[in-house]
């Protein structure tokens, strides 16, 4: 793949968002007018950035020598034993460096903060994996890094929060409301306001102000165009289907997006469904979401009746969060890709199940994709093929897992 060929800008599917960010009625740009400037400026650099070859091709160069890609197609024949029927294929960003998808993104928002002059870097995280991502890059670039986590979630996950002080980066603990993943990204919103000058903001899913959700959506394309290629190579023929687990939707929206103008394949984003979809048990934004604006863009959110934010519970603090990506709202309504959810006990099968039958140990939130594949794989005749983005790898998630299945672990 030529290194100029990653970003376009004219071919069809590139034509949402518009100039404004609006995909449809979703997305958007509602921030605080402090806020417009540097998201207008960062807007501009990136237009500037994808359109300079020499931009193009750090990039692809990191992607290979430092993350690790291209990721492997593998075709998983004995879960599609297991799950009986279509055959399953996994795209293994599982295997990428710092242990998920979030890496792709973070190289790209990286090499575009160094190109504008920005000297720090500011990221939130829910489950760690981008504010880990993040650290390992600003190690690798120098810069100084400051990653804000939710204080529920940093007790989750005390082993990643371990990881970005072991690279550097400076972890500071939110206390404010639920103490997780929204409430972090407000502090880091707060921080952009006041240290804008020196600062970008790596935001770590295709989620928030424009232009976050299409850069995010672009440096996460990669994984698409990879599996088409590879699909083609072993199959000589397109998926069927192909699943991805949808928190904000970067993972999703990388792996569907070389397949959105392939009308023959369907598409499924799956969600969290939590112990049950009820208000604050959940985080299944298209089984019990309304139009409404969170966080810098309009989309489907998990609100009361006054427009307060609910609750959210997942098993997985990755797919923890109230409101969803606003190209999967644009999708959803325009039917073209669909939603499903697995509940926190489908995911603990699956996570197990996966680990049983291939020894591949996936993420919480990759689980959910594993689980509702499998379901699609099991209904589907054997000449079809279903691809699952395998969006991280578990080996974070083994103590909360086992907590969850009645194990205590002890060092
Ligand atoms: C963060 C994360 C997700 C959820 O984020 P998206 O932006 O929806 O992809 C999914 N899987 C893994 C492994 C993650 O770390």
């Amino acid at each position: 793949m030529s290194a100029s060929s990653l970003i376009p800008t004219t071919e069809p599917r590139f034509q949402v968002p518009d100039v404004h960010g609006r995909f449809g009625q979703f997305g958007g740009m509602y921030v605080p007018e402090t806020l417009m400037t540097p998201l207008l400026d960062l807007t501009k650099a990136y237009d500037e950035a994808r359109r300079d070859p020499a931009f193009q091709k750090a990039y692809a160069d990191m992607l290979v020598e430092y993350a690790g890609r291209p990721t492997g197609l593998y075709y998983a024949e004995a879960l599609t034993k297991h799950c009986g029927g279509s055959k399953i294929y996994l795209k293994r960003e599982d295997m990428l460096h710092t242990g998920a998808h979030k890496i792709n993104n973070v190289i790209g928002q990286a090499l575009l903060a160094v190109r504008m002059g920005k000297k720090r870097i500011i990221a939130e995280t829910g489950a760690g994996q981008h504010g880990t991502a993040t650290a390992a890059v600003c190690a690798r670039f120098g810069l100084k890094c400051v990653i804000y986590m939710g204080a529920t979630d940093m007790e989750r996950q005390a082993l990643n929060v371990y990881r970005m002080r072991l690279m550097g980066a400076e972890v500071r603990g939110v206390e404010a409301g639920q103490r997780t993943l929204k409430e972090a990204v407000n502090e880091a919103m707060r921080d952009w306001v006041t240290n804008v000058r020196d600062t970008h903001y790596i935001l770590g899913t295709a989620y928030g102000s424009h232009p976050y959700p299409m850069m995010v959506r672009d440096f996460h394309r990669i994984i698409s165009l990879e599996s088409k290629q590879q699909m083609i190579r072993a199959e000589d023929r397109l998926p069927d289907t192909v699943v991805a687990c949808v928190g904000g939707g970067s993972n999703a929206i990388g792996s569907f997006f070389e397949y959105l103008d392939e009308p023959g394949v369907q598409l499924i984003g799956v969600e969290a469904g939590g112990r049950a979809i009820k208000t604050g048990e959940h985080a299944a934004r298209f089984a019990g979401g309304r139009l409404g604006v969170l966080q810098g863009c309009m989309t489907h959110i998990l609100q009361d009746g006054e427009g307060q934010i609910e609750g959210t519970h997942s098993v997985s603090a990755g797919l923890d969060y109230a409101a969803v990506g606003p190209e999967h709202a644009y999708y959803h309504d325009k039917g073209r890709i669909e939603f499903a959810y697995a509940n926190d006990q489908e995911c603990l099968d699956a996570f197990q199940l996966l680990s049983r039958t291939e020894g591949i140990i996936p993420a919480l939130e990759s689980s959910h994709a594993i689980a509702h594949g499998c379901k699609v794989a099991a209904d589907g005749p054997r000449t079809n093929i279903v691809l699952i983005n395998l969006s991280g790898r578990g080996d974070k998630d083994v103590w909360s897992a086992a907590r969850a299945m009645g194990v205590e672990i002890k060092l």
